[in-house]
């Protein structure tokens, strides 16, 4: 019985070895074409980082992962992950040479850009290289947690150290010392800011430049100012509405032809431009006032929305977000798309949602949206040219293979089908440990 089944094995294996030597070079093939694309990739990260760092995309788009959405037909998740490995490999040349090298793959350089620091990389990279993705996946989701709890240490110990210290000096004067954590410290540079701005934007235009109080005492000022509003709301910070409300003056013929003479101006006086008033008005609440001739108001209108609550809920229904190629930002104003000032109708084949960002783009920055008699939209950029829905798509021509080889073997890289095999042998994997050792602040922590 035993010899039989021995002898019957050996029958099979010779056929199976000879099955089995094709499958082996499909999969070297598998391997090195894969390193091919790693390289390709990295040669890709690079060029993603220099558009978005030359601004490329900020003509109409709200950012370069958007573009890469509408450009390349990523979906938005992988857009923005391109992105951030292209931006995070700008200072991370380690691992940067290794992925253009298709020594590690993309997959792992992206779970190591994570945590990645120029002061780690160099140990992470020696992680990509030496485990599988799983185990580097395991390693980043361990030293995130590290960072978090180091992180969460160090808010805790700057929102404990807040302090504030007002005391009167000798003479009378108060001194004031202290220590605000990183939010509040923003928030009150900012208040500083308006208030400096407020006390001092007439003097500077009237005031000879030696008689202006020095920056430090403008500040002093400044928190002085803010002490008496505080005081004078009662520590009321509003509504939502009413703190984030602007209010433009703005003249009836400037909103119909942005190039008429007439005011454009900001309650304070500062001017905007008339493209800034129509995009405003475009979606507003309205109050209309009659001024006579020397600019007194002899009647003032009731307050209305210019698009009505009712309509508002049909044109959301419609467009579902913003229409501008390729962006669909969720949230967005009624566009009209002939304004109303120019005796355009307040009506859904007359308005289209776009977003903050893309409102500004066709009040603002030149680009057009009309409505095609289909009912369809048709933006053109500020040149001219049309911006279509989906770009045409890019032909590939001849071998794109041996394109990739041919670029790759005269920039002097062998690739082959061990080019990104890992040095992991096969033992098992204790992420607790490596952490451990590879983390600089994994000791401290409790
Ligand atoms: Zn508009
Ligand atoms: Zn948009």
């Amino acid at each position: 019985m035993e010899l039989q089944s021995v002898s019957t094995q050996l029958a099979v294996e010779p056929g199976a070895l000879e099955a089995s030597a094709p499958l082996d070079r499909l999969g070297d093939e598998i391997a090195e074409l894969a390193a091919h694309l790693t390289v390709a990739t990295a040669r890709l990260l690079n060029l993603i980082r220099e558009f978005d760092a030359r601004g490329g995309w900020s003509h109409g788009f709200v950012s370069c992962a958007a573009w890469l959405t509408w450009r390349v037909g990523l979906a938005p998740g992988a857009a923005r992950e391109h992105v951030r490995v292209a931006r995070a490999l700008g200072n991370l040349p380690r691992l940067a040479e290794a992925l253009a090298r298709g020594q590690i793959s993309y997959s792992k350089v992206r779970e190591l850009t994570r945590v990645a620091t120029p002061a780690t990389e160099e140990r992470l990279l020696a992680v990509g290289q030496a485990g599988t993705a799983e185990h580097v996946t395991r390693i980043v989701r361990g030293w995130r947690l590290v960072d978090r709890k180091a992180e969460a240490r160090e808010a805790a110990q700057q929102h404990a150290s807040r302090a504030l210290h007002v005391y009167p000096d000798e003479d009378g004067t108060m001194r004031i010392r202290g220590r605000l954590t990183p939010e509040v410290g923003a928030l009150l540079l900012k208040a500083l800011a308006a208030a400096r701005e407020t006390l001092y934007q007439r003097q500077r235009e009237s005031a000879p430049e030696a008689d202006r109080p020095t920056l430090e005492q403008q500040q002093a000022d400044a928190l002085g100012l803010l002490a008496e509003v505080v005081l004078h709301h009662e520590l009321d910070p509003g509504s939502p509405g009413e703190r984030y409300q602007v209010v433009v003056h703005v003249d009836a013929v400037v909103l119909a032809d942005a190039e008429a003479p007439g005011q454009s101006v900001l309650e304070d006086g500062v001017r905007v431009p008339a493209g800034t008033s129509q995009r405003l008005a475009c979606d507003a609440s309205r109050v209309v006032m009659r001024h006579d001739a020397e600019g007194r108001v002899v009647e003032v209108g009731a307050r209305t929305r210019t698009i009505p609550p009712a309509l508002r809920r049909a044109l959301q229904h419609r467009d579902q977000g913003c229409r501008f190629p390729g962006c669909g930002v969720r949230v967005g104003q009624g566009h009209h798309i002939r304004h109303w000032a120019q005796g355009g109708p307040t009506m859904l084949s007359n308005l289209a949602i776009l977003c903050r960002r893309h409102h500004r783009a066709v009040h603002e920055e030149g680009f057009q949206v009309e409505r095609q008699p289909d009912g369809e939209l048709r933006f053109h950029r500020p040149d001219g040219r049309p911006l279509p829905e989906v770009p045409p798509p890019v032909g590939v021509a001849g071998d794109p293979l041996g394109v990739l080889r041919a670029w790759h073997r005269a920039a002097g890289l062998d690739l082959h089908a061990h080019t990104a095999t890992p040095g992991w042998l096969g033992e098992p994997l204790d992420v607790g440990y490596a952490i451990d050792v590879l983390h600089p602040l994994a000791r401290s922590l409790p």
